[in-house]
């Protein structure tokens, strides 16, 4: 299968190490591809050994299609999804919150980690690549029940669910994935509604590596969403409620463990 990502950035060519399966020829920004390790190869290794070999069927075709969208690049990380799992098993995740969901890769993964009367409030402005990506695969995986979509902007729905003061401390697992700009705008609110000793996981944390170069050097369709991703840091870093940890895997994530 060979396909061709558009993005507007220095292109690459070469066979894929990007998640989206062993043979597919791919061309698109290097740094995505190799995530945020200095070497193809190692990542590939990564993918490759640890990761590709325990990916659910069901998961590993959901990669595979999403692949073809143009916008693929989007898809959080296959390494960055296997420790989402861990840390859903960790804490025994049944209520979880899910903001961004694209065609379902981390909505899937969560849907099939936590248990049959577990709940994920998925909230995506645009359900488009759902419905017409993920939604199949999440029938044919028998795990649609699980899903709650809500197709908004996500502040309000996160306001809504905290105008209910059962929701307070209701959740047990957030994966935020969308508008990096609000990032500590949801923060604010998951930290009421995510339970104490519940975790709270933003993606794109490291921006493609962009928060350790000048801003000069970062092309101009990324430098709003690094400032954002420089502020988040800084004040993640400052927030005594969690316990944190700043993981290279995918495009940098940022564990959050509610504290108090
Ligand atoms: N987690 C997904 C990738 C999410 S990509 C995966 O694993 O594939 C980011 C998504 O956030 C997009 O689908 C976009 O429509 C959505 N989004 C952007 N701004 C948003 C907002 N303000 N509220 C809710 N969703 C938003
Ligand atoms: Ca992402």
């Amino acid at each position: 299968m060979a396909w061709v990502f558009l993005c507007p950035n220095s292109l690459t060519r070469y066979l894929s190490a990007c998640g989206c399966g062993k043979n597919t020829v791919v061309t698109m920004s290097k740094e995505f591809c190799k995530g945020l390790l200095q070497s193809e190869e190692l990542y590939k290794y990564i993918l490759e050994t640890s990761v590709y070999p325990r990916q659910p069927e069901a998961l590993k075709e959901l990669r595979n299609i999403t692949c073809n969208h143009p916008e693929a690049v989007m898809a959080t990380a296959p390494d960055a999804g296997q420790l989402m799992g861990m840390l859903l098993n960790l804490v025994n995740a049944k209520k979880t919150i899910e903001v961004g969901v694209f065609t379902g890769y981390s909505l899937l993964l969560t849907a099939l980690t936590i248990p049959e009367d577990g709940k994920v409030i998925a909230i995506d402005v645009d359900r488009g690549s759902y419905e017409e990506v993920g939604l199949p695969i999440i029938k044919k995986a028998g795990v649609e029940h699980k899903i709650d979509f809500r197709e908004s902007e996500a502040l309000p729905v996160l306001d809504e669910l905290l105008s209910h003061k059962a929701n307070e401390g209701g959740f047990d697992f957030a994966f935020v994935d969308a508008d990096k700009e609000n990032y500590w705008n949801y923060h604010e609110r998951l930290m009421r509604l995510i339970k104490v000793g519940g975790i709270v996981v933003y993606d794109n944390t490291l921006w493609g590596g962009t928060v350790a170069k000048p801003e000069t050097s970062t092309s101009e369709w990324r430098r709003g969403g690094r400032k954002a991703i420089l502020e988040l840091n800084q004040k993640l870093s400052a927030d005594q409620r969690v316990q944190i940890s700043h993981a290279v895997l995918g495009d940098g994530i940022t564990i959050c463990r509610r504290l108090y």
